[in-house]
């Protein structure tokens, strides 16, 4: 029987995924995306925010009719101690009105499913709850992709499977993360009604707020946790690098439960119900982690292709762009009838031309920085910063100078100032090796 093409198959309803079909569809090509869940969304796990500016890139002014929850004009940051800590924030109000906004607070079943039905509008054929069990290979080409019941032959296949990555790795594109590469992300969905979340975290009725957290029960931990306001639920999580969990005894579960017991996090949440729990590994390898990225017929996509900047919890957006990419480049490709390799290391081309490379270039010596320095800058740091305000704002009948004094002579004491003038150093490098990429 004679085999049928499709222009591209796409393995993955995630924002990569739903985005490389979004602009295959309307260029008027014939895609098919595949998708395990029941529903794109069903599965999947964030914190989270998406981003204003290059979702409108995929998706015009979804802002009308997406099902955002609450658009975000404030980060604040909570450096915490075990029972104390310094919040710092940053607001504007102007990032409420349109042609302003920043990010979005959202939940990935609704905002998933949205998206993918904007996708089948402009012509993209979705099958859900189907599992791509293996990735077709012919002559050193890729084709298409085997579910547990049929064959999807394609001139381009667009792999974007998420963190997992059991397609490319069973097909031999890479092997297994390294734990160094990879974090648990584990978050609860926290219900309270919305009035609560307003005054709570003094927001209006369309704002939201995004905490970062450091310290607290994760500290000296390479990890982050997080908070995230959507209208009638909050959002609590964190995640920390396998590596680390691994080598400190750690249950993420049991950080989680530590984190919303402190001081500074549990009024926030206090009387919630809990709606849902859940867990991912999250990619943070970066630039130095990331496989090869295109194959004779394949490209990959947005997790599965280690596109995350963890530093900045940016990941959808990541996604986004680098499904649209692949699929810019398989339209050229069909328009050439060539899905040679070097006809579609076009895609690298145009991420390395955006800020998708330019930002992983920039930052990868982030991470190896912050695993190498991870008690001074989880830990030994923001906790000085909590103790200097503790003697800052305590009045009692110690002279000032005197409090000063004690303070920096016990930073000395703990850690010597040779150290700390090389951590000054290595902050200065790294921060030169952002700025001068
Ligand atoms: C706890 C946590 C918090 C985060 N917070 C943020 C945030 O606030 N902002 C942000 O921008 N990013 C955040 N991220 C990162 C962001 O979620 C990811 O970068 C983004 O979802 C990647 O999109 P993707 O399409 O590549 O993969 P995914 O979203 O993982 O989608 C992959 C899809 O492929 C499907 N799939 C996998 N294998 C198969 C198969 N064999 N057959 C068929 N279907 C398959 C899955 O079901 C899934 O739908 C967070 C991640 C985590 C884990």
């Amino acid at each position: 029987m004679e085999r049928e093409y499709v222009d591209a198959v796409i393995v993955g309803g995630g924002p990569a995924g739903i985005a490389a079909a979004m602009t295959l569809a309307k260029a008027g090509k014939e895609v098919v995306l595949i998708e395990r869940g029941d529903f794109p969304g069903s599965k999947n796990v964030f914190g989270g925010a998406i981003y204003a500016q290059p979702t409108a890139e995929i998706f015009p002014e979804f802002w009308k009719d997406a099902p955002v929850e609450r658009c975000n004009t404030e980060h604040r940051y909570a450096l915490l101690g075990e029972n104390d800590g310094t919040v710092i924030g940053y607001r504007n109000e102007e990032h409420l009105k349109e042609g302003h906004y920043n990010s979005f607070s959202e939940l990935r079943p609704k905002w998933d499913r949205w998206c993918a039905e904007q996708a089948e509008a402009a012509g993209a054929y979705i099958v859900p709850e189907t599992l791509v069990t293996e990735l077709i290979q012919e002559d050193g080409k890729f084709i298409g992709v085997k579910t547990e019941e049929e064959e999807f032959y394609a001139r381009v296949t667009i792999v974007a499977e998420g963190v997992n990555s059991v397609l490319t790795k069973k097909a031999g594109l890479h092997k297994e993360w390294e734990s160094e590469n990879v974090a648990l992300g584990v978050k609860e969905v926290i219900k309270l009604p919305e009035k609560v979340i307003q005054d709570r975290f003094n927001l209006t009725d369309d704002s939201g707020v995004i905490y970062t957290i450091i310290g607290g029960p994760m500290k000296g931990s390479v990890g982050l946790g997080y908070i995230y306001t959507n209208k009638d639920s909050v959002v609590v999580g964190l995640g920390i690098s396998l590596q680390d969990l691994q080598r400190n005894q750690m249950k993420p579960y049991e950080v989680l439960n530590l984190l919303k017991e402190h001081p500074i996090i549990k009024p926030l949440i206090k009387d919630g119900e809990l709606l849902e729990y859940s867990a991912h590994l999250i990619p943070e390898g970066g630039y130095k982690a990331m496989p090869k990225l295109y194959e004779n017929g394949l490209i990959i996509a947005g997790d599965a292709a280690m596109l995350v900047n963890n530093v900045h919890w940016e990941g959808t957006n990541l996604a986004m762009m680098s499904g649209k990419y692949a699929a810019e480049t398989a339209i050229e490709a069909l328009e050439k009838e060539d899905y040679s390799e070097n006809m579609l290391s076009l895609y690298r081309k145009k991420l390395e031309n955006s800020f998708v490379l330019k930002d992983l270039k920039s930052y990868k010596n982030v991470m190896g920085f912050i695993e190498k320095n991870s008690s001074a800058v989880m830990d030994f740091y923001p906790s000085k910063i909590n103790e200097f305000f503790d003697n800052f704002i305590t009045v009692d009948s110690i002279p000032k100078a005197q409090k000063y004094k004690n303070f920096i002579s016990d930073i000395m004491k703990q850690r010597p100032i040779p150290k700390i003038i090389l951590d000054f150093i290595k902050f200065a490098k790294l921060g030169g090796g952002i700025l001068l990429k």
